[in-house]
């Protein structure tokens, strides 16, 4: 499997396509503004087939162009307790508008999840398990998605590489986002590759030795 990265919208968030051994199939993991031009492009110019999109939170700058690949067949993926973020987008344009000032209301456009999973939900994609692990704390319905096979997880804003997700929005909650880290991220294999919401990769152990916020207990 394969898993390339590109960093999309004002806020530089991480959009990964997941390709298969046959280099046939893919899955998108995270929607930021642009991957519906530029990673929808890019799978139609190389003749893959999306199978999925995994959504690791509900924040707009995740999801802003997920509706752009909620096409016919495509399973998308996410937690029921980020349901209004995906659902009516629009209840948070002020707050993301003080930001972005440019940003328009057709920046706002809700998704279809077409499955809600849940902590221990496994999900069968190109030929591979996926299980899904909790993660709240940086916003309630974070989930991280697991592939014990490729030892790979993608993890949204929860852990960066060297860093950590805010806690500082609503929803979130500084100790559920240390219990999150160290009770489903740093319980994976050492060698699991972590792949965030924003910034490079890092892998569980390289955290675990000398992440400044998260230690683990
Ligand atoms: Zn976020
Ligand atoms: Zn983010």
């Amino acid at each position: 499997m394969k898993v390339e990265c590109v960093a999309l919208g004002p806020f530089e968030t991480n959009c990964y396509l997941v390709i298969d051994d046959t280099g046939k199939r893919c899955v998108v993991v995270d929607a930021p503004a642009g991957a519906g031009t530029h990673v929808l492009a890019e799978i139609r110019e190389r003749g893959l087939v999306l199978e999925a999109l995994f959504l690791t939170h509900g924040h707009w700058d995740h999801m802003s162009d997920a509706a752009d690949f909620a096409l016919p067949g495509v399973a998308v993926y996410a937690h029921k307790d980020d349901h209004v973020c995906y659902d009516t987008p629009e209840r948070f344009k002020t707050w993301y508008q003080m930001i972005v000032p440019d940003l328009t209301d057709d920046d706002f456009r809700p998704v279809k999840v077409t499955r809600w999973v849940e902590q221990g939900s496994t999900l069968e994609v190109l030929d591979r398990v996926f299980e899904v692990r909790h993660v709240p704390g940086h916003c309630p319905g974070n989930i991280l998605f697991y592939c014990a096979s490729e030892k790979i997880a993608f993890t949204g804003d929860t852990l960066f590489a060297g860093s950590v997700g805010r806690s500082d929005l609503p929803g979130g909650n500084w100790p559920m986002l240390l219990k999150s880290i160290r009770n489903q991220i740093y319980t994976l294999p050492d060698d699991t590759i972590l792949f965030p919401g924003h910034g490079p990769e890092t892998t569980v152990g390289a955290e675990k030795l000398a992440n400044p916020y998260a230690r683990p207990e």
